[in-house]
């Protein structure tokens, strides 16, 4: 017999062994082996396992290059682990997703397998437990000995380290105490629970509204995709419709079949009451795959998911990879984040990922959202996915007033020094009214990124590429403006093309400066920032975050890293000091994460019962993303925008993905972007636009290009990619990968 293994070394293929007579039988595809490789041992996945000295087999041993001649395949050493770390059908998705983003399949399984799992000497923690033996009637004991005896009785035992705290004694004591028969000091399996002991009560299913009934019933009674079902359901619902609670209702009816369940949701939104929720209702059932695990809980969670004692899982973007057996129901909340999206190889959309996995094992997958992706939305249209709407909140609170501010009105009427540039008047009138009244307000202020759009500061005016209709960004570097989809440039106007004005500038308001002008004009306000920089620091997120919540703070100023899943009830007032700065991002996507980003804004004002207000300040009132998002009428949004992405040819009506090429060497990645663009460019069915260096140029000492590949389908590009890189291979000193469905073209 021979196996094929994907060992760890980004060597992008397999390598063939034969597997010796004492493991055959035990040994199975999705193992954890060790083999030789070279001189030393590596560890790898069990990929296939075939019959040896069949055509074929040799066939395949001679084409791994693992020797010429059948025989001369070494052998496998031992297996790691017996029970599979990947069951068949999560190999098979491996495979689709190396296949479909182009990577190489060990960067896959790697992604998919904690390395605090796979890693050797990975094993779960053990600890000393210390348990009340017998009765001390011979023994002869100190006063204090007495006293920790009875202490443990009291308690009825507990790990060593904890004792050792709560009872002010050391491990030398208590040993003592073992010594003489009282305890028993044992070494014991100790998992390691993320919820913590913090207590969790118990929660019963709410009684569902109307709208939240016909979603569930909807996804109860979807078929699997492969009996003509759709690919996923669309649950569109505003922020606080419910859907939580139908994702806990639909779940529990597949706890209930005897099936598992596994909830993404983004990172940041990870906090203890998301997973609190699921916890209440499902108890011990429930997994947390979190990036602050540490590496012990990790192993611990993961383990108990294989083991099937935990049937929910709750993580982000890596828990779609999650080991759960007879898996019946996938949820990605706010599926339209861009933090599915993995940045570096493989660069999967988790998202996407459910959607083949649900494919693949028969599971119903579920995508949440106020603010769906234009691509699912698009699948929806076409009827791949099917859909469920909400429309109403489902608890208290109502949907706060939202109005616009037109900035040039208010600065033609507002006096001189103060701050109008920042802060309109009836902006700085709320404020004051919450100071009064002790209520709190928060203040977006979406400055992010690295790229600079060219800005007239007369009127507003932002420098667009004229075909593709997107802002160009500004190089410092040559001084002239790029478009990042088809290449075009520039070079930097003396005067504003709308005005004639020669303030034309790079720069925005930033968090510090409106961090600054509040402090001015409200010297009794206690303002908080945060913005990336504020939050450098471990934990500052939080405790930012909770002295807000405690009301130490009257303002929070803040980028979109604020907007996102907060819940503040004396929150009263939201402010968006500049939505033109997020309408005008240099990406083709602005108007949808501008749209988003308002939605999740409003949201956040009058959850609980006090009324909201929401002001959201531009210099361009009229644009109907801004209308449409004060409205939250998502479907004329969506409308306007699919008409626009087909007329440009942007996504979903294409797939758009970006080569991105880096080197040390400036004229080496400069030469053979411009190669590979013109290669790329005789491909037929692939639009390609020209090479043109990156947002961000110089990295590290490294510079970036890049080129962007249109097509109708990612399997066009990632063939003409890899027929590419096979004839004209990329030297050492040039790094160049594919990005397939890239999100940031940065
Ligand atoms: P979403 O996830 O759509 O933003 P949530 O699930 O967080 O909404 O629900 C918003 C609020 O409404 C929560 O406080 C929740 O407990 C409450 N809620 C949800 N469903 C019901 C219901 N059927 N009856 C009463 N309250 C509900
Ligand atoms: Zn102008
Ligand atoms: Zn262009």
């Amino acid at each position: 017999m021979i196996v094929r293994v994907a060992i760890d070394l980004s060597l992008d293929r397999l390598f063939d062994y034969e597997v010796p007579e004492g493991l055959e039988g035990k040994l199975a595809v999705g193992q954890l082996l060790s083999v030789p490789f070279g001189h030393r041992e590596a560890r790898g996945f069990a990929m296939e396992v075939g019959e040896g000295g069949t055509a074929a087999d040799k066939a395949m041993a001679v084409e791994s290059g693992n020797g010429e001649r059948r025989f001369s395949l070494k052998p496998v050493k031992a297996i790691v682990d017996e029970t599979p770390f990947f069951s068949p059908s999560l190999l098979k998705l491996v495979r689709q997703i190396a296949e479909y983003t182009a990577s190489p399949i060990e960067s896959v399984l790697r992604a998919a397998i904690p390395a605090a799992v796979s890693r050797p000497g990975a094993r779960s923690r053990e600890q000393v437990f210390v348990e009340p033996a017998l009765a001390p009637c011979e023994v002869e004991l100190t006063k204090r000995q007495r006293w920790l005896y009875d202490n443990i009785v009291r308690l009825g035992g507990g790990w060593m380290q904890q004792l050792c705290r709560e009872l002010g004694t050391t491990a030398a004591s208590l040993k003592a105490l073992g010594r003489l028969g009282l305890v028993s000091v044992a070494a014991r399996q100790r998992r390691r629970d993320p919820l913590g002991s913090r207590r969790i009560l118990p929660s019963k299913p709410l009684r569902l509204n109307d709208e939240q009934s016909a979603a569930l019933k909807a996804i109860l009674s979807m078929r699997p995709r492969g009996e003509g079902g759709p690919g996923a359901l669309l649950l569109h619902g505003v922020t606080g419709s419910g859907k939580t609670e139908v994702y806990l209702q639909a779940i529990a009816a597949e706890l209930e079949a005897g099936r598992g369940a596994i909830v993404m949701v983004p990172e940041i939104a990870l906090t203890p009451q998301t997973v609190q929720r699921f916890a209440s209702r499902f108890g011990g059932c429930v997994a947390v795959l979190h990036s602050a695990l540490s590496d012990g809980e990790r192993y611990d969670e993961w383990h108990r998911i294989r083991s099937g004692e935990a049937r929910v899982v709750i993580g982000p973007r890596s828990a779609v990879f999650a080991p759960v057996a007879s898996l019946g129901l996938v949820v990605v909340d706010e599926e339209h984040e861009t933090s599915y999206k993995q940045e570096e190889t493989p660069r999967y959309n988790a998202r996407d990922v459910a959607v083949m996995r649900g494919a693949i094992e028969g599971a119903k997958v579920v995508l949440g959202s106020a603010t769906p992706s234009l691509e699912t939305w698009a699948n929806v249209a076409r009827g791949k996915y099917a859909v469920a709407s909400m429309a109403k909140r489902a608890g208290m609170g109502r949907l706060p007033a939202v109005s616009i501010v037109d900035m040039e009105e208010d600065r033609r009427g507002a006096a001189e020094g103060q701050g109008g540039a920042i802060f309109s008047r009836r902006l700085l009138d709320a404020i004051g009214a919450r100071l009064d009244r002790a209520e709190q307000t928060m203040l977006f202020l979406n400055r992010r990124g690295f790229s600079r759009s060219v800005v007239c500061g007369a009127c507003g005016h932002v420098l667009a590429c004229p075909g593709c209709s997107m802002a160009y960004t500004y190089h410092r570097a040559d001084s002239c403006c790029r478009c990042h989809i088809c290449g075009g440039w520039i070079p930097v106007p003396e005067a504003c093309p709308a005005c004639g004005s020669k303030s034309l500038s790079y720069k925005g308001i930033g968090t510090q400066r409106a961090e600054a002008a509040l402090a001015k004009m409200f010297p009794r306000a206690r303002v908080l920032r945060m913005d990336a920089d504020s939050t450098s620091r471990k934990n500052s997120h939080d405790d930012i975050l909770g002295a807000f919540r405690r009301h130490e703070a009257d303002i929070l100023v803040g980028t979109q890293m604020i907007a996102k899943g907060l819940d503040f009830p004396n929150v009263t007032l939201v402010g968006v000091i500049n939505a033109d700065s997020s309408l005008n991002m240099p990406d083709f996507r602005a108007g949808e994460r501008t749209y988003q980003l308002l939605s999740q804004v409003a949201g956040r004002a009058g959850r609980a019962e006090l009324p909201g207000e929401v002001f959201i300040q531009t210099r361009d009132p009229s644009s109907s993303v801004i209308r449409a998002a004060a409205r939250g009428d998502f479907a004329a949004f969506a409308k306007e925008e699919m008409a626009v992405r087909k007329e440009l040819g942007f996504p979903p009506f294409c797939h758009l993905s970006a080569v991105g090429m880096a080197s040390r060497d400036m004229k080496l990645v400069a030469d053979w972007a411009a190669m590979y663009a013109r290669s790329l460019g005789k491909v037929e069915g692939l639009d390609v636009g020209d090479a043109t260096p990156s947002a961000i140029e110089k990295a590290d000492g490294w510079y970036r290009w890049q080129i962007v590949v249109r097509a109708k389908s990612v399997a066009l590009t990632v063939r003409a990619w890899r027929w590419i890189c096979a004839a004209r291979p990329a030297p050492k000193e040039l790094r160049a990968v594919l990005d397939v469905d890239a999100f940031s073209l940065m």
